[in-house]
């Protein structure tokens, strides 16, 4: 499809323009001037304003008068009483205040009208932005005259308005010289304000014309010399001002500007051709301006004799190899073939009236289209329109573009316009391609939307004519109401998806105001201005099609601005190779990253969609699942308190099923584990030497950004925080909504490599503190901290042991947490605080004594303390094994004189206990899931390797002690595992407190099986086994320390011990 071939070159032009040419012009036209002066005679237009550029004083008091019932004519009578003392003209000179005058003036009118006369009410009205709107045509006629290179000036008595400003509702850059009577304490007719205004213009009064409604002002500029003209209405003084300067000022093309130098076209030839194609009677000068669009295919407005067309033609100078595209372009255009179909079909487009594809002409192919006189929007926020105005635009888009999609291929002979299907995983691989092809420099979300874009595409629902460019700015409306009057720029037009266009329209709603390319709304008040929002625009496109929301409407915002990446980036290889303005290239560079980040912005949140709307999980009734039934059955002494059962009673039904292997879990949590799977081996395992590099580098204090990379693609693809269990949160409001069983499956598979779990968001020491905030956590506390922990932009520790006591009796904690004046003011000496020395580590959960005197577990107290409270000291980061474990670390701590404000106190004063028994519950099931996980990748090492060495004579798989010792390994490891998922299972059914003894079994036992495997799986590796190139060493150090860590075995061993001792009696 030639359309869519669209070349390169065309692509980065289109961008380039966008990028350098666009912005600047759209909001400053006048600020562009003809270099030629034109005009004969005559160099100056000086205008006065009220009642010549913005309605005057008199009319606007007779409609206010009506309204309030004032005799009519009662203002103009006061306006002109007195005369050149009257209060009127001295308010003009300034020689009295605002409020003298009102009051004077007030006076006066309830003299003349024998009635009181709310002066304040027509004051403001007077000046309001509402009435003092300048006259659209007399703003036109300006843009026209200052094109020709005349000079225009203003010439007001006007007044201080009450905030010390002077009334001039005026674009100051459309005037040369402005006179302000109040400024200067002269007024008209006096004839030193015109004389003033001469001499700032540097002109003879007869080279100037002066318009004015009023007599006398006219009188006395007549009196110098100047040429005047009575103003009535302004259309009519438009008319006799074409008249007296000799060219038209009442066609002024919006968007227009002089031809630039560059583009010049041969004016002799093209008016010979024109006249051949219009008729003998198109006679006259031909005016050519340019469009501020089009640099890529340059784009001209003509006028000749009554007829105004539109030019368009292959750039100047030479072109990509697939520069003929645009031939292509232009003769499928001018064939008439998709505009004749869009029209018929209703859509509004411009008319094309012939190709000329005769270099001889002017120098190149170009053809000619109707002209629609229309305005086009540039600024997204539609400065200087109502709200309702505002609105009406935006619908009046959106409709247009439904109409688009709606044309009925078959009936419009559509049907080959282009391929039908794939449209955006073709468009992808374009993207890519073209990307690929303009690369600098490796952009890291680049090059995970390059990743992630084919693997998300979504399913195209319809094949409909796209645009493949729609925006604000490509429609042409009414000036004076919101109908669209022409959808212009069909070059990318094809066949295809399109949600993809509904997309595109709404970049601008996700860009800052300052963007460069295209100014945004990302920083306006929508509903302040009126403008829909991008969902309410979504919305409303669906309801007019008829069609059901898209899911998945982020991974097309996410492809947009993909797509506007990649055209940036090869608009910036053009400035780096000189084809472009190399001031601007490194700019434009920049703003490929921002887009991308935004594009990637829009992956990360279609994951997070498909990760919250996974649904509640059901259990399945396979022979691989049972349910426990813990509480409700009578008990026998010496029995454990639950029994398992296929029995599925509702109530177990909701809480969820004790599933043995994945393939049991509900089809969502399966595809989730799955998918998870998927994930770590292609990204997580290879990632694993740098990862491990980067703990030992210079740089190990500082997040690895392959890990921060990796946690990016984990968002974006829903395997993020799944760790928070459905009986915490049972509205899914942080998390998935996973059962304790479910999550054991996923934990399993992530503790098969230690980076994993902050990889996926589901690392210790976050993961407790989490849950405990909310469990636990006020709700100043859960906003403060919840958020950025739960989207891994900061991490947390938790502070209980200390060095001086022996901490695996929590009750020996002896830090003091003390009131004072409102605060707690915490002293303390803590150690293997792990994560502390992170430096995204903002929260610390602080466990210390508040009251020494309570019962001993009403002593301890839990605090939120942020990181950065002065009084913190790191003392030093201690090792495991010669282990630091950065960047987290494990670090003494001294907390000296660190005060937080009394709301920071976690449940209440006196129930750290409580909580500390909460907390470890989770934390403790989780580690010896992810021990279950070592322990399998350490065994499944083992069996490669053992299959592979030859050691005498045959491989160790056939030693007799190593086929001992894997057989050891899988029943250990299965064992723990049935002890964890059961553990699971009854937090799930009955909760932690009903599973301290199922957690304290699997605390006491699965530490030293994953330490026995490991230390299996190094002694069949020989000398390999405890170096670097394998996980095993780091396995087993971190099974060997998880018999400490979250409390000895001893300690669990007695738990379980006293437990079972005290169900016996
Ligand atoms: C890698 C790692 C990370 C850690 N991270 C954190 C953290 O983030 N935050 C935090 O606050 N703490 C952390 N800890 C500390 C850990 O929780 C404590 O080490 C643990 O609770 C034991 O306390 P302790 O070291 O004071 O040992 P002690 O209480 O002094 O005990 C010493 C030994 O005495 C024996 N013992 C104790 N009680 C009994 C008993 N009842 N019966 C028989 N023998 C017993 C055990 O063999 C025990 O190992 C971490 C520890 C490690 C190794």
């Amino acid at each position: 499809m030639c359309l869519r071939r669209l070349l390169q070159s065309a692509q980065l032009q289109r961008a380039w323009r966008a990028v350098f040419v666009k912005h600047g012009q759209g909001r400053h036209q006048g600020a562009w001037r003809w270099t030629h002066s034109g005009g004969g005679t005559y160099k100056a237009v000086i205008f006065d304003m009220g009642g010549v550029l913005i309605p005057s004083p008199g009319r606007v008091a007779a409609e206010w008068e009506v309204q309030n019932h004032i005799p009519s004519g009662t203002i103009l009578k006061a306006l002109i009483s007195g005369g050149e003392n009257g209060p009127w003209m001295k308010f003009m000179r300034a020689e009295i205040t605002t409020e003298d005058f009102l009051q004077e003036f007030g006076r006066l009118c309830s003299e003349i009208s024998k009635t009181s006369v709310p002066l304040d009410s027509f004051f403001s009205l007077l000046t309001s932005e509402r009435v003092a709107k300048p006259f659209p045509v007399m703003t036109e006629a300006i843009t026209q005259i200052r094109a020709k290179g005349l000079q225009t000036a203003v010439l007001s008595n006007n007044f201080y308005l009450p905030n010390g400003k002077s009334f001039l509702p005026l674009d100051r850059k459309q005037f040369d010289v402005v006179v302000e009577s109040c400024l200067e304490g002269v007024c008209k007719p006096d004839a030193r304000m015109y004389k003033l205004c001469l001499e700032r213009l540097g002109r003879q009064p007869s080279e100037s014309i002066f318009l004015d409604d009023l007599g006398p002002n006219l009188k006395a500029a007549a009196s110098l010399g100047i040429h005047i003209i009575k103003v009535h209405d302004p259309e009519t003084a438009v008319k006799e001002l074409e008249t007296l300067l000799g060219f038209p000022l009442r066609m002024a093309v919006p968007n227009t500007r002089p031809v630039r130098k560059t583009m010049e076209i041969p004016k002799d030839s093209l008016e010979k051709h024109l006249k051949d194609l219009l008729g003998t009677q198109a006679t006259g000068p031909l005016e050519l301006l340019q469009f501020d669009h089009g640099q890529s295919n340059p784009t001209y407005y003509i006028r000749l004799a009554k007829h105004q067309l539109v030019l368009r033609k292959k750039p100047p100078g030479t072109l990509l190899p697939s520069a003929h595209a645009i031939e292509r372009e232009f003769s499928f255009l001018c064939s008439g073939r998709i505009m004749k179909a869009l029209a018929n079909a209703g859509v509004p487009v411009p008319k094309v009236l012939d190709l000329c594809e005769d270099p001889r002409v002017i120098g190149t192919p170009f053809y000619l289209m109707e002209y629609c006189p229309g305005l086009i929007y540039k600024d997204p926020s539609l400065p200087g329109l109502e709200p309702s105005q505002r609105r009406a635009i935006y619908t009046a888009m959106n409709r247009v573009l439904c109409k688009i999609h709606s044309v009925d291929l078959k009936a419009a002979g559509l049907e080959d316009y282009g391929k039908h299907g794939d449209y955006v995983a073709r468009q992808v691989q374009t993207w890519i391609k073209q990307y690929r092809a303009s690369e600098t420099s490796t952009i890291p979300p680049m090059e995970r939307l390059i990743e992630w874009l084919p693997l998300h595409l979504p399913r195209q629902q319809q094949t409909t004519v796209v645009h493949g460019d729609f925006r604000l700015d490509n429609v042409l409306f009414h000036p004076e109401t919101a109908k669209v009057l022409a959808v212009l720029d069909w070059e990318l037009s094809t066949l295809g998806d399109p949600l993809a266009d509904v997309a595109h329209s709404c970049l601008a709603h996700y860009l800052p105001s300052s963007f460069p390319v295209q100014p945004g709304l990302s920083d306006s008040d929508l509903s302040e201005l009126g403008i829909p929002t991008a969902e309410e625009y979504f919305r409303m496109y669906c309801l007019h099609m008829g069609i059901r929301p898209t899911e998945n409407w982020n991974f097309y915002m996410a492809f947009s601005f993909f797509r506007i990446a990649a055209i940036l980036q090869g608009v910036y290889k053009r400035s780096l190779t000189g084809h472009a303005s190399s001031a601007t290239g490194e700019q434009t560079g920049k703003l490929t990253e921002f887009t991308s980040n935004l594009a990637w912005d829009f992956a990360v949140k279609e994951g997070f969609r498909v990760f919250k709307e996974m649904p509640a999980t059901k259990p399945l009734t396979r022979s691989q699942h049972t349910r426990a039934r813990p509480q409700s059955l009578p008990r026998t002494p010496g029995m454990r308190s639950y029994v398992t059962s296929t029995d599925s009673s509702p109530a177990h039904i909701s809480k969820g099923a004790l599933v043995f292997s994945p393939e049991g879990l509900s089809a969502p949590v399966r595809e989730l584990y799955q998918w998870l799977k998927q994930v770590m081996e292609p990204h997580v395992y290879p990632a694993e030497p740098e990862l491990q590099h980067h703990q030992t580098s210079a740089e190990k204090w500082t997040p690895s950004p392959l890990l921060e990379d990796l946690k990016e693609k984990a968002k974006a693809e829903g395997l993020w925080n799944v760790f928070l269990p459905v009986e915490t949160d049972p509205e899914k409001k942080y998390g998935a909504g996973l059962t304790n069983v479910e999550y054991a499956h996923l934990c399993e598979v992530m503790g098969t490599s230690l980076y994993a779990p902050e990889i996926f968001n589901c690392s210790a020491p976050d993961t407790g503190n989490v849950e405990l905030l909310v469990r636990y956590g006020t709700e100043e506390q859960k906003a403060r901290w919840l958020i950025p922990l739960l989207e891994g932009k900061a991490r947390s520790c938790f502070a209980m042991t200390e060095p001086q006591v022996a901490s695996s009796d929590a009750t020996n904690i002896e830090s003091s947490i003390q009131e004072e004046d409102g605060f707690y003011v915490i002293n303390g000496h803590k150690w293997w605080i792990s994560g502390i020395l992170d430096p995204r580590c903002q929260l610390c959960v602080f466990m210390g004594k508040t009251d020494p005197h309570a019962p001993r577990h009403q002593q301890q107290s839990m605090l939120s303390v942020p990181m950065d409270t002065p009084g913190i000291k790191i003392i030093r980061p201690l090792t495991v094994y010669g282990l630091e474990d950065a960047p987290g670390g494990h670090g003494e701590v001294l907390f000296e004189q660190v005060c937080v404000p009394k709301e920071n106190m976690v449940l209440g004063p006196g129930r750290g206990f409580e909580i500390a028994q909460g907390r470890l519950g989770p934390g403790r099931i989780h580690h010896c899931m992810w021990l279950i996980g070592y322990s399998e990748r350490a065994l499944a090492l083992t069996k490669a390797r053992a299959k592979s060495r030859m050691a005498f004579g045959k491989p160790l798989v056939e030693q007799g002690t190593v086929l001992a010792d894997i057989a050891q390994s899988q029943v250990e490891i299965e064992q723990a595992q049935l002890l964890v998922l059961k553990a699971a299972h009854v937090m799930d059914v009955a909760g932690s407190k009903a599973a301290a003894l199922d957690i304290a079994m699997i605390k006491m036992g699965a530490p030293p099986m994953a330490y026995r495997v490991t230390d299996r799986a190094i002694q069949a590796f020989g000398a390999a086994g405890p170096s670097s190139d394998y996980p095993l060493a780091q396995f087993f150090t971190r099974a060997r320390a998880l018999r400490f860590a979250d409390g000895p075995d001893e300690v669990h061993r007695v738990a379980v011990a006293k437990m079972e001792l005290k169900r016996c009696s």
